[in-house]
């Protein structure tokens, strides 16, 4: 299944939800155009840092990782933004097939028992 631009009916819906939260890259609200609590968002780091201390442009992905709806556009990174995943970032295209994988890939880990650790003897 292809990504596909966010519908011109729901983009309105669609950037309401994203500008209204300041979550990581997963969102804990539904997606506008099928309804399902798998929206995410990755900002990436500015091509070039500028030297005046700001945090400089980006790219910004917002994407539904259920109906594969996509936006992605130049913006300026935000402060609140932080990240837990690990991208490649010499890999990202407009669309955020990367993306997804990058999320597939810490959940597996997320999902990995960590019980060995836990168990060490203190
Ligand atoms: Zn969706």
């Amino acid at each position: 299944m292809n990504w596909t631009d966010v519908p011109s009916d729901k983009f309105s819906a669609w950037l309401d939800v994203f500008r209204s939260s300041q979550e990581g890259i997963n969102l804990k609200a539904k997606c506008p155009v099928c309804g399902s609590a798998t929206l995410h968002r990755y900002f990436s780091s500015p091509h070039t840092p500028p030297a005046d201390g700001t945090l400089g442009r980006c790219g910004r992905w917002e994407w539904c990782s259920s109906c594969r709806s996509f936006a992605h556009y130049s913006a300026a990174m935000p402060v609140w933004w932080h990240c837990d995943i690990t991208v490649d970032e010499a890999i990202l295209t407009p669309e955020p097939e990367a993306l997804e994988q990058a999320l597939i890939i810490a959940s597996h880990n997320v999902a990995e028992p960590d019980g060995a650790v836990n168990d060490l003897p203190a």
